[in-house]
């Protein structure tokens, strides 16, 4: 192997068993046969795999949504690709001769899929156990970034939380009124809290937006009465 495969091996921190599969995971399609998308294929599973198990133990407030939303920033193609260049997994990559003079080494869509095959190269050498591992640790810091725009809690929790915390009752929802046609409905919901005089108001597309946004007032009004 050449200097910048070398080192970029050095930066994988991985040894294949199985030296083929590795050059395999390196081989665009416009090198010719023997190239990596099935490799691809297989390892785009399996980062959203071993992402969403990261996600679902690291987070055990968020809900599915939430889950889906961080895991999205993190197999999207531009941070695939920036963990690729961290690597500097475009000078180990086996291109054509087009592709080399196009700048397909530094291609985000060459990147991102070539890291996504060597992800599944990896399992194929040695199972998931290392294939984790791997992952976690050449995510590490795209992990953390996501961690920290910690979840935000949505307002009716929060509220929740909060009488809770003083110990008095919880609020109570109530819709009084649906306008409009099925795909186009209006919620008004109201909210009541026992230390508001009277209840907020919300209204929003479904009940829990409108349950939201009724929260949002309450929350609100607790803030200026210095509750
Ligand atoms: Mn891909």
């Amino acid at each position: 192997m050449n200097d910048p495969g070398r080192q970029f091996l050095r930066r994988l921190g991985y040894v294949f068993k199985d030296e083929s599969l590795l050059d395999r995971a390196l081989t665009h399609r416009s090198a010719g046969s023997g190239h990596n998308e099935r490799l691809e294929f297989l390892g785009d599973s399996i980062i959203n795999f071993i992402t969403a198990e990261f996600l679902y133990r690291a987070q055990p407030d968020a809900r599915e949504g939430q889950l889906t939303r961080l895991r999205a920033l993190l197999v999207r193609r531009d941070t695939l690709a920036a963990v690729a260049r961290e690597l500097d997994l475009g000078m180990a990559l086996k291109l054509g001769g087009g592709e080399l003079k196009s700048g397909g080494r530094d291609r985000d869509s060459i990147l991102a899929d070539a890291l996504e095959a060597l992800v599944g190269a990896v399992y194929l050498d040695s199972g998931m156990d290392s294939c984790r591992d791997l992952v976690q640790r050449l995510f590490a810091e795209k992990i953390a970034q996501v961690q920290q725009r910690r979840v935000a809690k949505d307002a009716k929790t929060r509220l929740q939380e909060r009488l809770q915390a003083k110990g008095l009752p919880l609020p109570t929802y109530e819709v009084v009124e649906v306008k409009g046609a099925p795909h186009n409905r209006e919620f008004q919901v109201f909210c009541r809290v026992e230390s508001l005089h009277n209840p907020t108001r919300g209204v929003g597309g479904s009940r829990r937006q409108a349950e939201q946004a009724a929260a949002r007032l309450a929350l609100e009004q607790l803030n200026d009465q210095g509750h």
